[in-house]
């Protein structure tokens, strides 16, 4: 039986020479690894109590939202700047290449939920660090953190220490 490292494409030089991308829509376009890799995910969740997830977009969408759907909880998008039509609060970090600024509405978290953030990759874990502050901004906690694959020479897990945090497939 296949497993969900088995859909992962691996290509070398992408977005930047030295760096080797871990491409995902290989897993999505194929049936059983998209249905493996949800499945997966939503088994690093067993046994957490929470209220929300929260997903990075755009492919922290892609993996968030069928999470949120198999568990009966609501999905809440963690957008790039000026997508969002409400009232936002906004974070800026750096990236593995570049930088970005990420919002969320401020009516999306409620002060003491328990919230579940998601990407496809964990890589300095810059993204998720300011994910999780915008969460925390708004007076939610962040209970866990999953991702379907780890960068783990990037040490994204040092940088989040303080959180719990789990990747289904992990690369050196
Ligand atoms: P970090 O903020 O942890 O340094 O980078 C993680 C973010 O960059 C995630 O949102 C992820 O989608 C994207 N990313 C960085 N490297 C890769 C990669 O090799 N493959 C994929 N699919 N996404 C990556």
């Amino acid at each position: 039986m296949k497993k969900v490292e088995d859909y992962i494409r691996s290509i070398p030089d992408f977005p930047e020479p030295g760096i080797i991308f871990r491409d995902v829509t290989s897993v999505l376009q194929d049936a059983e690894g998209l249905k493996l890799s949800i499945d997966e995910m939503v088994k690093l969740l067993d046994g957490v109590d929470f209220d929300v997830i929260a997903g990075a977009e755009s492919r922290g969408f892609i993996f968030g939202m069928p999470i949120a759907y198999a568990l009966g909880k609501p999905f809440v998008p963690v957008r790039k700047a000026g997508k969002l039509p409400c009232e936002t609060v906004s974070q800026s970090y750096d990236l593995e290449y570049g930088q970005a600024t990420i919002e969320i509405h401020k009516d999306a978290i409620k002060p003491g939920q328990k919230v579940v953030l998601v990407d496809d990759l964990i890589a300095t874990g810059g993204t998720m660090e300011a994910a999780a502050k915008l969460v925390e901004q708004l007076g939610g906690e962040v209970v866990k953190m999953i991702f379907l694959i780890e960068l783990a020479g990037l040490e994204g897990r040092k940088k989040l220490a303080k959180y719990d945090l789990a990747s289904v497939v992990s690369y050196d």
